[in-house]
Formats: structure tokens, C-alpha cells, sequence
């Protein structure tokens, strides 16, 4: 057995049954042992990819975005440009070598990488070597007085997130228990006095109460401060119930309470929830739009035909099924969705029709 599960048996053995949030919390995020602390977790040899790690292109037309924001917004010339969560910086490096066609872009921007894995961290730090850029553990690191320009990709599914349950008798937290070293799902004997709207008995309803402070800080600064933030994640636009937890492993689904530590742990994002947070600090919400329709709209088949210029067959044919797997809607085109927000007032931003 795993040190980490030995860990949260231990842990439950003492405290009793815990939440799912802070099942997710140990398993991720355990300084020693937790899943995105150990190292890197990324790419075809890993347990899953992200859009970055499949095409450059993502990189680059999210880069194009920002300039274009930028640009509409008067070009402020200085201002935050932050990622949250960023894997391997895959991402930043591709924008930065886009943005290269707007210099006063990059020589306005403090580029600040918002990461709590330092093996994550070590590895950005090598894919993004010679560039001026600031590492943080938190956004609350990042000073208020710039507009601030920031994207999460995938960033906002990795968020520990609680679960309810409804019963004859309310709505009662879903915990994790423990038996002969097993770990399995139980209810808290008390019920919640929240509540989470008409469902049937049995209904699951999930909350992730940090991406509700994340959102709702990044809307209060771009609110005061300007800028735009860009959310990339799997998810759907209006609020439901069903448990969307969900374990991978070397790009398979894997179980839940095996291997805390050695499996990826996510969950769908709530966009209608978090919109709802952006709205409320007075901010436009634009989307969230499929992830296919607003690649299409920032260019992709342009670029795609661009880069398959000059190689050969088959890495035209890799080009071409890059562009299938990010915009089709039977792989990442529809689940992913893109959700933006910027100031009430300021102009839209691009590729929101
Ligand atoms: N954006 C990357 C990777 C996403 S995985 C990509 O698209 O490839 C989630 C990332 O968020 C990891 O880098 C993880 O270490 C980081 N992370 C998770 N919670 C965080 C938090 N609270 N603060 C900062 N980074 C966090």
C-alpha cells in the first residue's frame, strides 16, 4: 500500500469519514506524495494530455487572443499577464513565441506563473528558460494595481470539490470512509442546511468552493483594474446534478480510492456557477462557447494549412488529426468549453460572437 493512502487511512481513523474536498486535497496536492507534486504527469507517456501538449497551435492562437485583447483595450503599457496551473509550460511558450509579432505585447507584459508543485514548477522553469518571467503560489501574489491578462487551462477541474447527496431527509455531504483498508463512500449523519434545488433522492450535487474564489477574484480585479481572463475546461454551461468525479491513469479511467497519489482526480467544471460568481463582481461573461467553435473562429484551419506547408506527409497528417482532436465535437471540441470575462463596459473580446 501507497505511504499517501496509509496517510488518509490513518487520517480517517482518527478524524473519521472526511469530505471528498479533502480526499481531493491529499491525493493531489499532498506535499510529498500528492499526484501533481511528484512530478510530471503530462503528454503521451503520461496519464492524460492537455491542449497545449497536443498542438502548438492551442498555444498560439490563445497567444494571438490576448494580443488582440490587448489591443482593444488600448494596449496598457504595463500589465499582468498570469497563468494559473501551468502543467508544463507548454502554453505560455507557445503564446510568448506568437506574441513575438507584437513586441510593445510582450514589452508591456510581468509574466507570472501561478504553480504549487515545485516538480511542476522545476519543469517550467526549463521550458520557459531565458524568458523574464515571476513564479507564484497564488494569484494573491500578484499585485492589484496593473490590468490584469491571465488564462487557466485546465486549471479550474483540478480544484478539490465537495459533493452532497439528496435524501428523504435533505441534502447530507458525501464523505469517504474506511474498512480494512478500503476506502469507500459514506453520508454524514447530519444534513446540510444548504440546499441545492428540486432533485430527485439520490441526486448528486457538486460545489467546488475555491474556483468560486478564484473566479470571483479575478472578476473583482478586471473589474477595477481591466484586463480579461480566459477559463479553458471541461465542463457544462448550465448548472445540473450528477457526479462527475473521475480518476485517470495512463489516459484510461482508473478507480477512485486504489491509488490515491498515482492517479489524476477531476471533476466538470460548474461555467453557469462561475459565471454567475464573475457576473455578480460586474464583469461581461462571454461564452462559455464549445472549445471547437472558438478555435474555428480564432483561425485553426488557417494555421494548420500554414504549418503544413513546408513539412512532410506525415506530419501533415499529424497537423490534421491535432486539429481533429482539439476541435472535433466527438473529442475535445464540445466538452471543452472556453468562458472569458472582462469588465462591464470594456470592449467584447474576440472570437465571442
Ligand atoms: N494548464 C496545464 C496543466 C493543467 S493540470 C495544461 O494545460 O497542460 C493543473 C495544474 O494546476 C498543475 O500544474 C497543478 O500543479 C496546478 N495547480 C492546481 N491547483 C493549484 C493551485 N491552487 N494553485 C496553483 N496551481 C495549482
Amino acid at each position: 500500500m501507497s505511504v499517501l493512502k496509509e496517510k488518509i487511512l490513518c487520517r480517517i481513523a482518527s478524524e473519521g469519514p472526511i469530505t471528498v474536498a479533502q480526499y481531493m486535497e491529499m491525493a493531489l496536492y499532498d506535499p510529498e506524495h500528492g499526484y501533481y507534486m511528484k512530478g510530471d504527469p503530462f503528454g503521451a507517456k503520461g496519464d492524460f494530455i492537455t491542449a497545449p501538449e497536443v498542438s502548438q497551435i492551442f498555444g498560439e492562437l490563445i497567444g494571438l487572443w490576448f494580443v488582440q485583447a490587448w489591443e482593444d483595450r488600448g494596449r496598457p503599457d504595463c500589465f499582468s499577464f498570469v497563468e494559473l496551473g501551468p502543467g508544463r509550460g507548454t502554453l505560455m511558450a507557445d503564446m510568448l513565441r506568437a506574441a513575438k509579432m507584437r513586441p510593445e505585447f510582450l514589452d508591456a507584459a510581468k509574466i507570472f506563473l501561478v504553480e504549487t508543485s515545485s516538480a511542476l514548477r522545476a519543469i517550467q522553469q526549463q521550458t520557459l528558460k531565458g524568458l523574464s518571467i515571476r513564479w507564484c503560489e497564488s494569484l494573491a501574489k500578484v499585485g492589484h494595481d496593473a490590468p490584469l491578462f491571465l488564462v487557466a487551462n485546465e486549471f479550474l477541474d483540478a480544484l478539490p470539490i465537495n459533493q452532497f447527496v439528496k435524501t428523504g431527509d435533505g441534502w447530507h455531504e458525501r464523505m469517504i470512509a474506511s474498512k480494512d483498508g478500503n476506502l469507500f463512500f459514506v453520508l454524514s449523519d447530519k444534513a446540510t442546511v444548504s440546499q441545492f434545488g428540486a432533485a430527485t433522492i439520490g441526486s448528486i450535487f457538486e460545489q467546488c468552493t475555491i474556483a468560486a474564489e478564484v473566479v470571483g477574484d479575478i472578476a473583482s480585479r478586471t473589474a477595477k483594474s481591466g484586463g480579461a481572463a480566459l477559463f479553458i475546461d471541461y465542463g457544462h454551461g448550465e448548472a445540473g446534478f450528477g457526479d462527475t468525479l473521475q480518476a485517470v491513469k495512463q489516459h484510461k479511467y482508473a478507480d477512485l480510492f486504489a491509488e490515491p497519489g498515482e492517479v489524476d482526480l477531476t471533476s466538470h467544471v460548474d461555467f453557469e456557477a462561475l459565471s454567475n460568481i464573475a457576473r455578480a463582481a460586474d464583469t461581461y461573461v462571454f461564452g462559455p462557447a464549445p472549445q471547437g467553435a472558438f478555435l474555428k473562429a480564432l483561425g485553426i484551419d488557417a494555421r494548420a494549412k500554414k504549418l503544413k506547408e513546408t513539412v512532410d506527409a506525415e506530419t501533415r497528417k499529424a497537423i490534421d488529426n491535432a486539429v481533429e482532436r482539439l476541435t472535433s465535437p466527438s473529442q475535445m471540441g464540445h466538452l471543452f468549453k472556453v468562458m472569458a470575462v472582462a469588465a462591464s463596459g470594456s470592449s467584447p473580446l474576440p472570437a465571442f460572437s
